[in-house]
């Protein structure tokens, strides 16, 4: 099956504990693409980059067999610019900039073999973005799913519950999850979220796992217990391309499909977090993902 992917592609400025990596390649789209790659050979990328975007960067991409006939390269532009600072616990971080760039008139159009991709992840960029793919798709879509963070939450909130009363599941931190609800209490935001339109809601919790709520059910899946987390940027965009690229191969959006695909999500997002920027992304083999989903399932195995 297809895989619609749209988000940023970036540089980002990075400090962690570890170190500091200058305008390396980012933006959540990359992140979902990267990790898609892994599961299916469909996926149809829609973005905006400016001049300044390495030739090498997006050959890298075409070699994973992402499609960028979606990809706009705007000539007279710079592409989005981003700056995290991370705490000492590298589970909070500051945003030092955030520069637009040519993402601020960006006006998707996607190419027509786009329209009808069966899957869709709507990364973390403007709603009025999102809203804008969301109006072009032919209405065939078994799955739509989408990402946002705070920094929109802060500035576009009617904009983003438009978009959110459109798709059948979010993807947001704990925070972003208070916040957007109102409620302090997952289960209780959760309940808030649903009524404001998807079906499935997975709350990120960073080191501490994520939460996949649907209807009364609740599921949970660790986070990979790591003695090196080198930096964390892309962990939840490379969770979301992990889990939609594995519903996409496996064409089943059963809540008890969905668990296995947030289990590959966290896998992905356990390679990610292990090297700078999209570096361990780049080259993993099945091997590397299968030893890891079976970590996975003994970290969790016990008998009652
Ligand atoms: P994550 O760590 O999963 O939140 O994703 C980090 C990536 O999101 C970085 O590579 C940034 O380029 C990108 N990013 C940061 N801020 C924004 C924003 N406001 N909108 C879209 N993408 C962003």
């Amino acid at each position: 099956m297809s895989l619609l992917t749209i988000g940023t592609v970036a540089f980002d400025t990075i400090e962690t504990p570890y170190g500091k990596a200058e305008r390396i390649v980012g933006g959540a789209c990359t992140y979902i693409s990267y990790a898609a790659s892994y599961f299916i050979d469909q996926i149809n990328l829609s973005a905006i980059v400016g001049a300044d975007f390495p030739a090498s960067e997006i050959e890298a991409l075409k070699a994973r067999g992402v499609n960028l006939e979606g990809l706009a390269i705007k000539e007279d532009g710079l592409s989005f610019f981003w700056e995290g600072k991370y705490h000492l616990n590298m589970n909070s971080r500051d945003t030092i900039t955030t520069d637009l760039n040519v993402l601020a008139d960006f006006d998707p159009v996607l190419p027509e073999s786009y329209k009808s991709s069966a899957y869709v992840m709507l990364g973390n960029l403007t709603p009025a973005i999102q809203k804008k793919v969301l109006d072009q798709l032919d209405g065939s879509q078994k799955l739509i799913a989408m990402d946002t963070m705070n920094f929109w939450m802060d500035i576009a909130m009617e904009e983003l519950k438009e978009v959110i009363s459109r798709v059948d599941l979010l993807t947001i931190n704990d925070e972003e999850a208070r916040q957007l609800s109102g409620e302090y209490s997952l289960v209780r935001a959760a309940q808030k979220i649903f009524e404001m339109g998807p079906k499935f809601l997975v709350i990120k919790k960073g080191e501490h796992g994520a939460l996949l709520f649907h209807k009364n059910d609740i599921f949970f899946a660790p986070a990979m217990p790591l003695a090196e987390v080198f930096d964390p940027t892309g962990a939840g965009d490379t969770f979301a391309g992990g889990m939609l690229g594995y519903l996409a191969k496996s064409d089943d959006v059963s809540f008890e499909n969905m668990k296995r695909a947030l289990i590959y999500g966290s896998a992905m997002a356990s390679f990610c977090v292990e090297k700078f920027g999209i570096e361990a992304l780049k080259n993993l083999s099945q091997e590397q993902i299968n030893e890891r989903m079976k970590q996975f399932s003994l970290l969790v195995h016990y008998t009652l």
